[in-house]
């Protein structure tokens, strides 16, 4: 038994907001109270810190299979655990691609023998993910796919897409689109504006997926499937994903840490301040804020997308795009969302829980004989992320060495503690 002591519980499918004590027994949660005693139980102090139902981070990079050097379903889901994580959702574009079942077998396999956190595969939703035909869909969600996707490129044209959603939607399963116009944004390696003039990079407008995303919605209200749009940058984006809502549509979106924190005139020639979508320009920034506040986003995801240094460390336009994203997300979002006074403590819990719980399918709840898959963090204590300390394989962050009020704590996955600060 595992007693969590002195904690604030904070559970938005509930709306609970006490100080309380939870009791954990043969990997559930046996009891939520005040003053719990139970001798025999380790007890894990939480005073002053956030007992919360586990944070799901639903796009992120395993690199496992073929990318090895770069991450693996091992050290990926060790990094996931240290930054809060008790679920992640690896993307398709490993080699070979999962786009059917023996593949989403093969990393739940994986993810079964060595993993401290679960792991909730995205199948393809092209095979290999080229964009012609159609991925084994039906036999990848049987198998344990949550979601199908082609990120790392959009889905490859209206009429594909409007097959994947036929296909997808008598399965209730949902469509993750990385939304880009590619002749837009051809070549672009950071976000077009004044600041990628100064710096001479060549750049890809707003409206490269901003574009891409009223195709999406549209094609969603064509089929009436489930759309769900992957980090999204723009202020157009989201008034396409606002004014979707407001049309009834199943239309939901994610933004990460990284496109809420920084910002266009943050990139340097650093290639750890290249990804993609590229950083947005301030005014794109701020929409990304008001939607995490009114509603309009859904979930918060890290798009963690680890690269050996080997691949990363060229000049910036030979750079592949992404940072790795699990061991800073929850600082950065109580830095930019909460002690900024722009959310609730409860919303940003909700925008890592219940949000990309409900897109999933999934449950998120902390309640009596609920999985006791918890996330303790403080939102006080002074840190310092230093990379070298990360499980993960790659360094490619631009937060090495930023100094952080607040962060995970414990993270505890079927009632085991699989991470502890
Ligand atoms: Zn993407």
């Amino acid at each position: 038994m595992l007693l969590i002591k002195n904690g604030r519980v904070i559970d938005p499918t509930s709306k609970t907001d006490s100080h309380a004590d939870v009791l954990i027994d043969k990997g559930k949660i046996a009891k939520i109270g005040a003053g719990i005693s139970a001798g025999d139980a380790v007890v894990l102090d939480a005073a002053n810190c956030i007992v919360a139902p586990g944070f799901i981070d639903m796009h992120c990079h395993l690199r496992e299979p073929g990318g090895e050097i770069s991450e693996t379903i091992q050290s990926g889901t060790q990094s996931a655990a240290r930054g809060g994580f008790t679920a992640v959702c690896p993307m398709p574009n490993t080699h070979p691609v999962n786009d059917n079942a023996s593949v989403t077998r093969a990393i739940l396999e994986r993810a079964a023998a060595i993993s401290p956190v679960h792991v909730w595969p995205i199948g393809a939703a092209s095979k290999e993910s080229k964009g012609e035909q159609l991925s084994e869909i039906a036999a990848m969600q049987q198998a344990g796919a949550v979601a199908v996707t082609d990120d790392g490129k959009p889905i490859a044209s209206a009429r594909l897409l409007r097959q994947v959603m036929d296909y997808c939607r008598p399965l209730n399963l949902p469509v993750i689109d990385h939304c880009e116009d590619s002749s837009l944004a051809a070549g672009g390696v950071m976000r077009e504006g004044p600041h990628s003039i100064r710096l001479g990079l060549k750049g890809m407008p707003a409206a490269a997926e901003s574009i891409c995303v009223g195709r999406d919605v549209e094609v969603a209200s064509l089929t009436g499937a489930r759309l769900h749009i992957a980090h999204m940058s723009a202020r157009g984006s989201l008034e396409h994903v606002r004014n979707a809502k407001r049309r009834g549509l199943s239309v939901t979106c994610e933004v990460t840490p990284h496109h809420f924190t920084l910002i266009d005139e943050d990139v340097r020639y650093d290639s750890h301040f290249k990804m993609n979508p590229p950083l947005a320009s301030r005014e794109d920034r701020d929409a990304l804020l008001e939607g995490l506040a009114d509603g309009t986003v859904d979930a918060i995801a890290t798009d963690h997308a680890p690269h050996h240094p080997a691949s990363k460390d060229v000049e910036f336009d030979r750079a592949p795009f992404g940072i790795t994203g699990f061991e800073t997300a929850i600082a950065l979002a109580l830095e930019q969302l909460v002690h900024a006074n722009r959310i609730s403590l409860m919303r940003m819990v909700e925008l890592f829980t219940i949000g990309p719980a409900k897109i999933l399918g999934k449950e998120s709840k902390l309640h009596t004989g609920a999985p006791a898959d918890i996330t303790i963090f403080s939102t006080e204590r002074d840190w310092t992320y230093h990379t070298v300390e990360s499980p993960g394989l790659s360094r490619n962050t631009p937060f090495d060495g930023r100094k952080f009020r607040g962060g995970p704590v414990a993270t505890i996955v079927g009632g085991k503690i699989v991470y502890r600060n």
